[in-house]
């Protein structure tokens, strides 16, 4: 019987007292959360604390990003990754705001091009412990370094968050609730499963975090080429699934995100930026997030920045807000799509 079965026994308010205890970095130990009967900490002290085993950490040069690779109780490996940045706005002692990456799977099935996850196949996906423990994790490791704490979270690490469904959802609604994270401060990134984004529109239970979707080009036999799971009909099915997106996510700061990579004379001509144009304008409230691309695969070369912003400037004169996302991390191959647990295979 692992921890969850066992708890679901137990009656809702003491399910709250092992997750408050389990989310309060301060702890280490079941035997620590006073507030649970002697009787049942007992029953619990032999489930793992932690389910996630830090074997590596690596800094970027910078210091500002920090890459670790966690074992897990059957062997197998993740990354995860902690990026700082200095945000002068706030009145926060700690001037850092941090953002974690999670990884949802061991691996990865999609297969991208363009991703050196995806090179990796795929092994399994996470539990609700290993999605939780990660950002325990690094709960622990902030509290620590300089008693910062988590400020974001991006499901953007190894794995396609909507394949494992039903442990993604359940976590979500962990940190939201034990965590203490607003909903808009977590996005999850989906290159496009359809039966996924499907059921979260459905799901009451689904909460509403925010929503990106890895675009990389909108004209369909260039995506299918870079994303090998492209469906046929999935533009078709994204500007409708849109509308049913915005009529349940009604908050202004609800919006869908559109991811876009930039591979040097794959995806950055005019031809191409014109079908983002037409594709965006179909999909409602959208942001637009220009990402340069950082080469793990020796097959692709990342355009020149003055690609990302000359498609910056068009995008926002068409009206959308677009952003160039500050890279960091590569030196130590923590950027997005380098995750790769390279340091044992
Ligand atoms: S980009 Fe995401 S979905 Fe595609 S192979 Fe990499 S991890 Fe998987």
């Amino acid at each position: 019987m692992n921890l969850k079965e066992l708890l679901q026994n137990q009656p809702r308010y003491k399910q709250d007292q092992i997750w408050q205890g389990k989310f309060d970095s301060h702890l280490n130990s079941y035997d620590q959360i006073t507030t649970l009967s002697k009787d049942l900490r007992e029953k619990i002290k032999d489930f793992p604390w932690l389910s996630v085993k830090p074997i590596l950490l690596q800094k970027s040069k910078d210091g500002n990003t920090v890459k670790a690779l966690l074992e897990l109780s059957d062997g197998q490996t993740i990354e995860t990754v902690l990026m700082g940045r200095v945000n002068k706005r706030e009145t926060r002692e700690n001037e850092f705001r941090y953002t974690i990456c999670l990884s949802t799977q061991v691996g990865c099935p999609m297969n991208c091009a363009f991703c050196a996850t995806g090179k990796m196949g795929f092994k399994r996906n996470l539990s609700v412990d290993e999605l939780v423990d990660q950002y325990r994790f690094w709960q622990r490791h902030l509290a620590e370094k300089d008693g910062g704490e988590v400020d974001n979270i991006v499901l953007m690490g190894q794995g396609e968050p909507l394949l494992n469904y039903d442990n993604v959802k359940e976590a979500l609604n962990l940190f939201i609730k034990y965590g203490k994270i607003g909903q808009s401060k977590i996005t999850m990134s989906t290159c496009g499963v359809i039966p996924g984004m499907k059921k979260m529109i459905e799901d009451s239970d689904f909460p509403p975090v925010r929503f990106a979707l890895s675009l990389h080009s909108a004209i369909p036999e260039i995506r299918k080429k870079l994303m090998p799971s492209h469906a046929d009909n999935f533009f078709e099915f994204l500007i409708d699934w849109s509308k049913q997106y915005h009529a349940k996510f009604t908050s202004r700061t609800q919006f869908i995100g559109l991811e876009y990579s930039f591979l040097s004379g794959i995806n950055d001509d005019d031809k191409n930026l014109k079908a983002l144009i037409k594709l965006a304008s179909k999909l409602g409230r959208v942001r637009i997030n220009l990402i340069p691309y950082n080469d793990t695969t020796g097959i692709f070369v990342g355009s020149d920045m003055e690609i990302l912003k000359k498609w910056q400037k068009k995008l926002m004169d068409s009206g959308f807000t677009v952003t160039i996302r500050l890279s960091q991390g590569q030196d130590i191959a923590a950027a997005c799509g380098q995750l790769r647990n390279d340091q044992i295979s």
